[in-house]
């Protein structure tokens, strides 16, 4: 039976990432509350967040510092802008504490309100400067199948998932995609992860010189992809796809959104996975979530090109209301002071032996063919048989199945494309509340297979 909230829901709301054909039978489950790492439904039954929201609460719910942080700035001055010069003293103070902790050289901070506007940016300011550069033809952007990106017009063509294109008219011309990452999937028979990676460096290499190296401006990547499948790229793979961007010219960005600020046990994912990119998109745990606000950084290469370009042009034509909102700028100020003072980034570094071990212990599960992950995510996939890796008919909906068993457990966790399922819990998460989430992900996985079984599944 549908709440009375979940009722009034589905007679009101297009909810994103939703199907909205079968949505009026599963109905909504309607959030009214957090502490910690747990949720609470409007019935009042706990969830463990395994997902840290959509990947971003890093320091759960109910974090007082940080509703303090908004109401202080709330009240102080709860808007003004950066447009025409304007300025505020929590932009100004959050750009220089991200210089300091940028692993790449960054000269300034542009912000947005989201991920997808932040990579919207590295598209527009990528054309900007190769016009600038007086090279308007190298303009091609290029990223991962299943790489994910956002949902802009650019940003969704950036994106490699079927959902953001087919119907949509997407990619736009002159969005490419090269090879996903992924060892277990896209590996050949006996083929090694050093010489799987190779091959990807060598079909990047192909792609860039069959569309000329004149033709293509940026290759945008995440270290682990995240809403493709939770997916690690191979060892290694990062320095080679490197090398090659260098041979043309091609410029590297990392979009961090979901590994940045501490993911994968380090700052950011591009030094957990050895990227030495020209900038970095971040968003999500910037805030631990609370408040919406992204951003990238910029190369002092670029911000000369922008100043000149502005010379010539009489302003920098981009920029949104909300772009370095102060109150958001307030509580991502907080949140990092937090993330220092707590060594949060440390101490996902040390629980993830943890995590790792009963995560990958849910590859011996009859139904799971990977369970990999870094840091505090990981992406386990179902299959109906271990040894080809054969999946099941998607219309089976075998993961979606498994997440709504774990929502019964009372587990959070997210089901993507390919019957994957990723784990992405709040960094907070205490060693016992690993175990809670990996006990009931595998009660999940059982439930699941007796489902497969009932249903005579093949
Ligand atoms: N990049 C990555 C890696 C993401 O995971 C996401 C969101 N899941 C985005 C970009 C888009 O961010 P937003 O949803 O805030 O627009």
């Amino acid at each position: 039976m549908l709440s009375n909230l979940a009722a009034r829901d589905v007679e009101t709301l297009i909810h994103p990432y939703t199907n909205l054909a079968t949505f009026r039978e599963t109905g909504s489950l309607v959030l009214e509350r957090g502490h910690g790492v747990w949720v609470y439904d409007s019935d009042g039954r706990p969830y463990l967040e395994g997902m840290a929201g959509l990947w971003c609460t890093a320091l759960g719910y109910s974090n007082e510092e940080l509703v303090e942080a908004a109401r202080e700035q709330m009240s102080r001055l709860p808007f003004t802008h950066l447009f025409s010069g304007r300025s505020h003293d929590p932009a100004i103070e959050l750009a220089e504490t991200l210089k300091e902790l940028m692993p790449v050289p960054t000269s300034k901070i542009f912000f947005t309100s989201s991920g997808s506007e932040a990579n919207d940016t590295q598209v527009k300011l990528t054309w900007y400067l190769n016009n600038a550069l007086g090279r308007p033809t190298k303009k091609k952007i290029i990223c991962h199948r299943k790489g994910y990106h956002g949902v802009t017009v650019a940003t969704a063509s950036m994106t490699g998932l079927p959902a953001n294109h087919a119907d949509w008219d997407l990619p736009l011309p002159g969005f490419l995609h090269t090879g996903c990452p992924h060892h277990y999937r896209f590996g050949e028979a006996g083929e090694t992860e050093g010489a799987f990676a190779a091959r990807l460096a060598d079909e990047l290499d192909a792609l860039i010189q069959r569309e000329g190296p004149d033709t293509v401006a940026a290759f945008v990547a995440e270290p682990i992809l995240g809403a493709g499948g939770a997916i690690v790229p191979p060892a290694g793979y990062y320095a080679g796809i490197q090398a090659v961007l260098e041979r043309y010219d091609v410029r590297f960005i990392a979009d961090e959104v979901i590994c940045g600020f501490g993911r994968l046990g380090t700052w950011f994912g591009a030094e957990a996975m050895g990227m030495r990119p020209d900038s970095l998109t971040f968003a999500k745990a910037l805030t631990s979530g609370y408040m919406p606000l992204g951003g990238i950084s910029i190369d002092e290469p670029l911000y000369r090109e922008m100043v000149s370009q502005s010379a010539k042009l009489g302003t920098f034509g981009h920029g949104t209301t909300y772009s370095g909102h102060p109150v958001a700028c307030a509580v991502a100020l907080k949140t990092i002071a937090i993330y220092r003072r707590d060594g949060i980034v440390e101490g996902v570094a040390a629980k993830a032996p943890h995590f790792q071990a009963r995560l990958s212990a849910l590859a011996d599960h009859p139904i799971v063919g990977e369970a990999r992950g870094v840091g505090l995510i990981g992406g386990i996939e179902i299959v109906a048989c271990k040894r080809t890796k054969r999946q099941y008919d998607p219309k089976a909906g075998v993961a979606a199945r498994c997440v709504a068993f774990a929502q019964a457990e009372g587990l959070i966790v997210r089901f993507l494309a390919g019957d994957r399922i990723a784990v992405c819990p709040p960094l907070v998460i205490a060693p016992a509340e690993i175990d809670t989430l990996f006990d009931r992900l595998g009660r999940a996985l059982d439930r699941t297979r007796a489902w497969i079984a009932a249903e005579g599944l093949a």
